[in-house]
């Protein structure tokens, strides 16, 4: 039988496990990426474990996040990643070089390889037929260290594309349309491989476009064939040494397919505040908005950009719009500057930001109060663009600068405008300036580290016993944005526990945070989906500070509960889920935790209500040892002596 894309790529790495559905595999990680909102943790793992050099081929650590530079709190990060990325071999971009997923699908990614980083998005090398796969920064550091990365071996979902792009139909579409059939659920444990006649007419940062959303379904990943279409992009790279072909065979089998004729496919857009809550375009046209941003990893590439000038061309951009544009790195802003686009949209009126993932997290640029945005980035999670009362939508580059000019929602196809056809360079603008080299391993090197920057807290192995209150119960797809919050007061604490964990569930129930330390101890309990969206470890390490000592939901989100594990919370599902019910927030609960075994089941004691309640782990025995260690960074203190 033949391979998969997915499956051969897995196999290219695997070193531990057999690659059948469900088993739990390992896989060699070549190379990883950081940023600066994930990074300053994961290095302060990475020291922790005690290792002086990373083993991985490459490492990356980018600085594209936390820009706005308010106080000492962001420049000190930045400071602290240079210095400590050059002392263990790292890579470090100086800040706003541009958008990691961007950089690195420009000068990084490779087919054949594969990539961990400590952002959902990492994905999106996944258009160039590179195993990418998200996960929490203690993962990036054991990767570092030359661990394996354990994951369940998905089901793959075939996506058959045929048919060719309309004109003002771009890929964003594509990825939506996936989104409104699978949901932010419909992907989990999966891999979404792209297939078919449709894949030839979309180029690389199409694909990685397509790729970077479907972690909005939860997919472990999604990838692409590696094929002549690759190898224009790496030619046009500079490193055509680095493409290499890698495709399914004909006799593939695939768990499920999904086809999507591109040629059929109309605008849509994600209402607020999920990017599965799709429509097309044409059902909320007319709706006022006050903001557009055009960015983010989804969409800030050099092809975006000149379908944004086009679509603006000597138009002014309505009065009550605020506009702004991210460039996804220096080569789109240098190749966008040399085509005249750069000079086309500041004359329409929009703001030209600096290279970096900007409002996609409220880094700035924040609507005004109960605020429509209409932004071209891969997720609108409630509370997330810093403004608690705005709602955003989410659309392609081409319906966001269509509604620019109309000051409300507006499908481009009914503007009357002229066709385009990007045209790839045959070479790209190579601008490195901003890329710091390690210094060659400077183990006496000093790091700097600011106030700002604590050390991780200690944390207890799991006891016998479980104890304590519901402290908070929620329901289907709670975000990690709604666990821990983006914005540009909160991403910068993010290396402060102590300080984080004050805001833990901010967007949910401010009071979480006191009723949870004076508690000491407590449970989470909710729905399906628990703890979607971003990587941020810290949505379990802030809980887990105050007191929370585990989660008992219907659902998990794959990485959420890789970081549980982490940080040794123990993920209990429930058994029935018509069980929920018997759970309110207050009741307390009791739980036998002496024994920790895979495939076990355990009775939650409700003892408010007097009730029983049947959960189990969806973990291997593994995972539940470090959890009973009391986290990733314990048990290996214990197995190094
Ligand atoms: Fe940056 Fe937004 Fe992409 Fe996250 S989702 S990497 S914040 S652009």
């Amino acid at each position: 039988m033949g391979l998969t894309v997915a499956e051969k790529l897995i196999t290219a790495s695997l070193v531990d496990g057999e690659m059948k559905k469900g088993n739990r595999i390992g896989i060699h990680i070549t190379q990883t990426l950081t940023h600066d909102v994930t990074g300053v943790m994961t290095y302060l793992e990475f020291e922790a474990i005690g290792l002086k050099r990373i083993k991985t081929d490459l490492s990356v650590s980018y600085i594209d996040h936390n820009i706005l530079q308010a106080d000492y709190k962001n420049p000190d990060d930045h400071r602290f990643l240079m210095d400590i990325t050059s002392k263990f071999g790292i890579l470090c971009t100086k800040p706003a070089s541009g958008i990691c997923h961007q950089l690195h699908l420009e000068r990084f990614a490779q087919p054949g390889k594969s990539l961990l980083g400590s952002d959902s998005h990492t994905v999106n090398a996944g258009g160039v037929g590179m195993l990418a796969i998200g996960a929490g920064g203690l993962d990036i550091a054991m990767a570092m260290a030359g661990e394996p990365f354990y994951f369940k071996m998905p089901q793959i979902i075939k996506v058959m594309l045929t048919g060719r792009l309309s004109p003002f139909v771009s890929a964003k579409n594509v990825i939506l349309e996936v989104l409104r059939r699978l949901t932010v659920k419909g992907g989990l444990n999966t891999i979404l491989e792209y297939a078919g006649p449709g894949i030839k007419t979309l180029n690389v940062t199409e694909r990685a476009t397509i790729c970077n959303m479907g972690a909005e379904a939860g997919a472990t990943t999604s990838v692409f064939p590696c094929d002549e279409v690759a190898r224009y992009w790496f030619k046009a790279q500079d490193r055509e040494q680095h493409w290499q072909p890698i495709v399914a065979d004909d006799d593939a089998v695939y768990d499920q397919m999904i086809e999507i004729n591109l040629s059929e496919l109309e605008p849509l857009i994600a209402l607020p505040h999920q990017p599965d809550n799709v429509v097309p375009v044409r059902e909320v046209a007319g709706v006022e908005i006050d903001q557009v941003m055009f960015g983010g990893c989804t969409n800030s590439s050099l092809q975006d950009v000149l379908s944004i000038a086009h679509v603006l061309n000597g138009k002014h951009v309505h009065g009550n719009v605020d506009t702004g544009l991210y460039c996804g790195s220096r080569q789109v802003m240098l190749e966008a500057i040399r085509r005249g686009a750069i000079d086309k949209l500041i004359c329409s009126g929009v703001r030209i930001m600096e290279m970096f993932c900007g409002a996609c997290n409220g880094m700035g640029f924040a609507p005004p109060s109960k605020g429509k945005s209409l932004r071209t980035g891969p997720r609108n999670f409630y509370g997330r663009c810093g403004t608690e009362s705005a709602d955003v939508y989410l659309a392609s580059p081409e319906v966001a600068a269509a509604s620019a000019i109309t000051g409300k929602i507006t499908d481009p196809r009914g503007l009357g405008l002229s066709g385009w056809e990007y045209s790839m360079p045959a070479k790209f603008v190579i601008d490195e300036s901003m890329f710091l080299q390690p210094q060659g391993f400077l183990d006496h090197s000093p790091v700097r580290r600011g106030p700002n920057i604590k050390p991780l807290p200690d944390l207890e192995a799991v006891p016998g016993q479980l104890s304590g209150e519901t402290l908070i119960k929620v329901g289907d797809d709670i975000t990690t944005d709604h666990i821990v919050p983006a914005g540009a007061h909160f991403l910068p604490i993010r290396c402060n526990i102590p300080e984080v964990s004050k805001y833990v569930f901010k967007v949910v129930d401010e009071s979480f945070p006191e009723r949870a330390r004076k508690a000491g101890s407590g449970f989470i309990v909710a729905g399906h989906n628990y703890g979607q969206g971003s990587s941020r470890e810290q949505a379990a390490l802030a809980p887990r500070y105050l007191g929370i000592r585990a989660v008992i939901a219907k659902s998990f989100a794959r990485i959420h509960l890789a970081n549980l594990v982490n940080f040794g919370l123990i993920p209990f599902i429930l058994v029935n889920e018509d069980e929920f019910e018997l759970i309110d927030q207050g009741d307390t609960l009791s739980i036998d935790t002496a024994i920790l075994k895979q495939g076990m089941k355990y009775l939650v004691h409700n003892i408010t209500k007097n009730q029983k309640i049947a959960v189990e782990t969806p973990l291997s025995q593994a995972e539940l040892d470090i959890i009973r260690a009391g986290g990733r960074l314990n048990w290996i203190r214990l197995n190094q002596r």
